[in-house]
């Protein structure tokens, strides 16, 4: 292999962990973080403490509706019975009837109301726990798939590293840190195909007797506008 050549292989092996590396941050940024299906989760738990307040809503109306019936039933049994004969006295209940009867229409008014927001809240809670308890699995589901690409991309990027090591005794120590410093500078391409007569790194075209030069790879050659090492890549 030639000197370019092997420039390249360590290149190459070193671009492919970057890229690894990028990726196992970002997954292990991903792994644990919950904030999507707990804002779902939320939306949920807020819908059904509505509903616990409107089923007690419910009971306090239907309760309040039963005593004022019991109320009116108890009232007008006494009127009709005809133990009360003061006429004072018979005004005052009727007058009481007539209001206990109001309120009680009111109530039932009420009470309807409170059933059909119950109705809605239920229906409501019901469709959101079901995509709450989807998002759940699906998350579950996505974790799991995470920590197996974590565990693959340990192992990757290890095999990675040994490679690297060996690739990089191939090259001297001078030519090492020339492609060290390279690759600092260069926003980690060091080393790059050369495209027809267009440094791929830069873009710029190459005079002629300089692509021949990379062609033959007899030594290593550089881009002489951007300083990369050149590897032959074909025609443009
Ligand atoms: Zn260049």
């Amino acid at each position: 292999m030639s000197k370019a050549k092997e420039y390249n292989r360590l290149q190459q092996l070193d671009t492919s962990t970057d890229t690894q590396t990028a990726r196992l941050a970002a997954v292990e940024e991903s792994l644990g973080q919950r904030d999507a299906v707990n804002a779902i989760k939320s939306k949920f738990e807020r819908t059904q403490a509505a509903l616990d307040e409107a089923r007690a809503r419910q009971r306090d109306l239907e309760w309040e509706l039963g005593n004022t019936k019991q109320k009116l039933t108890r009232l007008e049994k006494t009127m009709y019975s005809g133990s009360v004969t003061n006429p004072k006295e018979l005004g005052d209940m009727r007058q009481e009837s007539e209001h206990l009867r109001r309120r009680r229409d009111q109530l039932q008014d009420r009470t309807l109301d409170a059933m059909m927001t119950v109705e809605e809240l239920e229906e409501q809670a019901g469709t959101q726990r079901e995509v709450w308890e989807g998002a759940e699995q699906a998350w579950a589901d996505e974790q799991d798939d995470l920590r197996t690409e974590r565990e693959a991309l340990f192992e990757e990027l290890a095999a990675l590293r040994a490679e690297r090591q060996a690739q990089a005794s191939r090259l001297g120590a001078a030519g090492l840190a020339r492609y060290e410093r390279l690759r600092v500078k260069k926003g980690g391409l060091a080393v790059v195909p050369l495209q027809g007569t267009l440094c791929t790194g830069c873009q710029l075209s190459l005079p002629s007797a300089d692509v021949q030069k990379v062609r033959v790879d007899a030594v290593v050659n550089f881009c002489p506008h951007c300083g990369r090492i050149l590897i032959y890549g074909g025609p443009a």
